[in-house]
């Protein structure tokens, strides 16, 4: 296709309307190979250097997949920090706005009740730091049973942290039939490590450092 822009996906009104308003006009390089892998609910593994724009290449198929009618969290997206939840939520929030997706964040050095009562409304997608997410899970303030869709954001750091173990307890909280994609901008060991316990046959996407 020589035209290149977001209305070769198949994307509904919404969520192609929001792109316009956020000024993005053409899809990234990454966002060219993960969109329509994602919309097609593959397993993926992403590697793509910081800067690329790995946020919409998730936030976008998210958006589009969620169904609005549904009350309990949809997607699960873990992040490494607070600054980064927050940042990831307000992407996938704008995209979504038109919509009307709810997405709370839930991370740490909050009070876990106020994030609680915001859990229990509504919600589609849920962004989140490990540690907090599994409290949440834990406190039974979070249900898992309806997510589809789990997203590991920027899965070196997110290693390098040491989250595993709340990686590993996470699971046990959300289906085993779900779809989950891997972003990381450097492919580690502890990463592919990572992917190979729990994702079966994932279709790996490596993008040059210059793209
Ligand atoms: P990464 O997660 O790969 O480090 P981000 O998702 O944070 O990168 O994106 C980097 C910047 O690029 C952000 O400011 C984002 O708003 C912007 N951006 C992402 N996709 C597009 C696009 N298609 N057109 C224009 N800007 C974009
Ligand atoms: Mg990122």
């Amino acid at each position: 296709m020589t035209h290149n822009s977001f209305s070769q996906y198949n994307l509904s009104d919404p969520i192609l309307e929001t792109l316009t308003l956020l000024g993005y006009k053409v899809p990234t390089p990454v966002q060219q190979k993960v969109i329509p892998l994602a919309l097609q609910e593959n397993d993926l593994v992403v590697k793509s250097k910081t800067g690329s724009g790995k946020t919409a290449s998730f936030a976008i198929p998210i958006c589009q997949l969620v169904t609005w009618d549904e009350n309990l969290p949809q997607a699960l997206v873990l992040e490494p920090t607070r600054e980064l939840a927050v940042q990831v939520r307000d992407e996938i929030f704008h995209i979504g706005r038109k919509k009307r997706l709810k997405v709370p964040a839930v991370f740490g050095g909050f009070p876990l009740e106020k994030q609680a009562l915001t859990l229990k409304q509504k919600s589609h997608v849920v962004v989140g730091t490990p540690g907090r997410v599994l409290d949440h899970f834990q406190k039974g303030t979070l249900h898992g049973d309806k997510i589809q869709y789990l997203i590991v954001d920027e899965a070196d750091l997110m290693l390098d942290m040491g989250f595993i173990e709340d990686i590993r307890r996470i699971m046990e909280f959300i289906p085993e039939n779900k779809v989950m994609m891997l972003f990381s901008a450097t492919m580690g060991v502890h990463v592919q490590r990572l992917t190979e316990e729990y994702m079966k046959t994932p279709i790996y996407i490596e993008m040059e450092d210059k793209e």
